[in-house]
Formats: C-alpha cells, structure tokens, sequence
C-alpha cells in the first residue's frame, strides 16, 4: 500500500485523501490548525463538481446543509438597492448557483467524510528530501516520517510549494486587493440576498446569508497594493481591515463591532496562482496550491474537489505510478483550470472602484445589464460553458491516459 502525505485539511487535501483511500492508498493529511477551520462564505457546487461530490456521496450532507440565495443586490450606503442580479439572471453561470454551501460547512462534511484518514492537527512540514524511492518529511513538531508521495493541498501560501518548487513570488500573483470574512449578527432580514455596499476607495462591505438567518456571513474587501503583515497574527490583521472601513456608511458600524469578538475569522490576499507543472518529482500540488483564479473568478471549491478526484484517479489508474499519473492529472485538468481562471468583465478595477463617478458607472452598467430589454441577451452570452473536461470512470480505468511524447509527460520524465 503505498503512502501519501497531504499537507492542508481545507477543501482539496481531505477531498483527496478521501478518493486516495478508496483507491486503495494510505492517507495521512497535516493541518497547521488544530481543527477543520470554519468560516468563509457560501461556496457553489456546479457542473462536474456537483458530479464529484454526488460520487463522494456528500449530496445529502450538502443539501441538509444548502444555503438558498436569490441572487446580488448592490446598495447605497443608505441601503436603498442601485442594481441587482438575481440568482437566474445569468442562467446559472452568475455568482450565485443552484447549490450553495458555506465553505465551513463543506469542510466539515468532508473532515466527516475522511473520519478514517489519519489527520495530523496542529503541525506542518518543515523540510522535504526526495530521492528514488520516497520522500523524508520533517514535521514542525520534530518527527520525522517517510511517504511514498507528498501532496500539496495547503492553499494560495502553500509550504510545499515553497520547499518543493521554489519561492511564492514566482507562482502567486497579487491582484491588488484584500478580502475578510467572518460571521456577524444580521442587522437586517437579508431575506436571502447577498448585499454589497462598494465605497469609494475601493472598499467593499458585504452581508451573505448564514444557516441561521439571526447571523449573516460578513465580506470585507478592499484595494491594496502588498502588504507586509504577519499571516498568523490575527488580532494584527483585525486592526488592519478595522483601519481601512472605519466611517463607512450602511451596516459598516455594525460589522466592525462583529469584526472584534469573530472567532471565524479569514483574511487573504486577492491573487491568482499559476504554477506552469504541478508536480515535482513524488511531490503534487492540487486545488489552490497549484491552481488558483482568486477569490474574484470563483470556483475554488469546484477546483478543488474536481482536482482532488482526478488526482488521486490517475494515480490509482497508473497503478501507483506517480510520474505517469501526475503527467494525467494535468493533462486532463489543465484546460478546465484555464477555463476557470479568468475574471469577470473589467476585473478588480470594474468591480471596485475608487471613485464614485467609478462607482456610479459601473452601477448604471449593472442596470443596463439587467434590464428587461437585455437580459435576455446577457443570459444567453453568459450561459453556463460546459465544463472542459470530462469525468472518468475510475476503478474501471485501465492506464494512464497521456500518450508517450505530450510535452508534460515528456518534462516528468525528463524530471524524474
Ligand atoms: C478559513 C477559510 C475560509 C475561506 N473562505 C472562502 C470564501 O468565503 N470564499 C471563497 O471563495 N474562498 C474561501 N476560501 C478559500 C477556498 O477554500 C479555496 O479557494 C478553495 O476551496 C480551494 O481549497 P484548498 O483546499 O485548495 O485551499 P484552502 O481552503 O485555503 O485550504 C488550505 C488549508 O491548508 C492549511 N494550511 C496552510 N498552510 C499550511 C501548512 N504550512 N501546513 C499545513 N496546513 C496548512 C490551511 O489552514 C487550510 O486549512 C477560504 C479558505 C479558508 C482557509
């Protein structure tokens, strides 16, 4: 039985120890925190994820826990609504899809899911040494251990891409922003909107409907060049986003008490990772780790959880054979990645401007946009694309799918 060592238990490392264990492997996942983490907002599953999850068998979990959203409604800092974009208006395809989930929410289900897989808490790998046979792995807590394999599953900041593939500059892209979520009490009956007040700055301030409707899911985002600040120092990080919305109009007051006494808090930059081959030797990446739109093109989850389920099905395909297997992975998911990382129309700029004519404009845009006499015709451009990729079966399937000379099957070998 060979080993796998998956370091981060968010979405993409339990969902591929999962498919890694019914393919026979042995799994061993290392999280920093001492938990599955809460928090987060509403996730979606749409397309061949929903399909992955209904194969995981996690539809019934997911729909006992399913938050029902209408769709996005932009506001003043009155509160009176500039534009809104209801859930159908795009058909599907727009921000918010047929299913929705908190992002805690799927990571417990899936730590559920996983109860059997050995989860090593409260720890990280410090240093990896691979050579033909295996990999040696230092662990914070000073043990050391042996796998067959290490797999990156520990988000945008991944510390195995760091020690494996080489420093974060070369791989994470900063978009120019910052966002923060965390759960407040609802000020307001959301009635099952996601409300977004875009003030001048850049900044944006936003409420999502929680499970329970006495507390809503809070969204703080703004425009920033880097920042330097201490990724562990949470209390540090408050103060930041606390800095930057004070004065603000609409519920803002309210949001920045809630900020204070958050235990879910999360807070991140707004970048897009792209690392041109996602494995190293018997070291692979998967889901933001080594693919990432941000926060801004969405689809994380959906990365992450098709990832995680081709990854550890190739691997079970190829026998075992990492180097062929991580040469499927990619060639079978590149295109759906590529397809996923885009932004929407404008990007950062469009969606927060700096100033109010900016946001004025982009306002009368989403009115435009959504009115009776063109929505029809945005529907049909914005249409949910296919997913680019197809699902295999895989227990039933038989070899590693990338035919001898592919360029990524030809740079593994070369690797290896
Ligand atoms: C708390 C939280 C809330 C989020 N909320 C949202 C949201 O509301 N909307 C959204 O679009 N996306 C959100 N995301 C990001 C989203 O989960 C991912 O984009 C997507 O689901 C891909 O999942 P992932 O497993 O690759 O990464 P992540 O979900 O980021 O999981 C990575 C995991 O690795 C762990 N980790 C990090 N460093 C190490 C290390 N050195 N050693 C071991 N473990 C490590 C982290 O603690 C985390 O649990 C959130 C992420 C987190 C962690």
């Amino acid at each position: 039985m060979k080993t796998v060592l998956i370091s981060g238990g968010g979405i993409a490392g339990p969902a591929v120890a999962f498919w890694l264990r019914r393919f026979g492997f042995a799994a061993t996942v290392v999280e920093i925190a001492p938990g599955p983490r809460p928090g987060g907002q509403t996730v979606d599953l749409r397309g061949v994820s929903r399909v992955v999850a209904e194969r995981m068998g996690l539809l019934p979990a997911v729909a006992e826990r399913q938050v029902h959203e209408r769709g996005l409604e932009y506001v003043r800092s009155d509160g009176r609504r500039s534009a809104a974009m209801p859930a159908e208006l795009l058909d599907g395809a727009g921000p918010v899809a047929e299913i929705e989930i908190l992002r805690g929410d799927l990571a417990e289900i899936l730590a559920g899911a996983t109860s059997e897989v050995e989860y090593l808490y409260g720890d990280s790998v410090t240093a990896l040494d691979q050579d033909p046979s295996g990999v040696d792995v230092t662990f914070a807590s000073g043990t050391t251990r042996r796998f067959d394999l290490v797999i990156g599953a520990d988000g945008v900041h991944s510390r195995i891409r760091r020690l494996a593939f080489g420093p974060e500059d070369e791989f994470v892209h900063h978009l120019g922003g910052y966002t923060s979520y965390f759960t407040v009490e609802s000020p307001e009956d959301l009635n099952h909107w996601m409300k977004l007040y875009t003030a001048p700055g850049g900044r944006w301030v936003g409420l999502r409907p929680d499970r329970d409707p006495r507390s809503a899911k809070a969204l703080l985002s703004f425009r920033s060049p880097l920042l330097s600040y201490d990724r562990r120092d949470v209390e540090a990080q408050k103060r930041l986003v606390r800095s930057r919305f004070e004065g603000l109009g609409w519920h803002t007051e309210h949001i920045l008490k809630g900020l204070d006494a958050a235990d879910d808090f999360y807070f991140d930059t707004t970048s897009r990772v792209v690392v041109p081959q996602w494995s190293r030797g018997r070291i692979a990446l998967v889901g933001d780790a080594g693919y990432c739109g941000s926060p801004m093109a969405g689809h994380g989850t959906a990365l992450s959880l098709v990832g995680a389920y081709i990854l550890a099905g190739e691997l079970a395909a190829a026998n075992g054979d990492h180097s062929r297997a991580f040469v499927a992975y990619q060639a079978r998911m590149q295109p759906y990645v590529d397809q996923r990382m885009d932004l929407p129309p404008g990007g950062i700029k469009m969606a927060m401007p700096m100033s109010a004519l900016g946001i004025g404009y982009r306002d009368l845009m989403l009115r435009v946009m959504t009115s009776r006499l063109m929505s029809g015709v945005i529907a049909k451009s914005a249409a949910a694309k296919p997913d680019a990729i197809d699902l295999p079966e895989y227990p039933e399937y038989p070899e590693c799918s990338v035919e001898r000379g592919h360029p990524l099957r030809v740079a593994a070998e070369e690797a290896e």
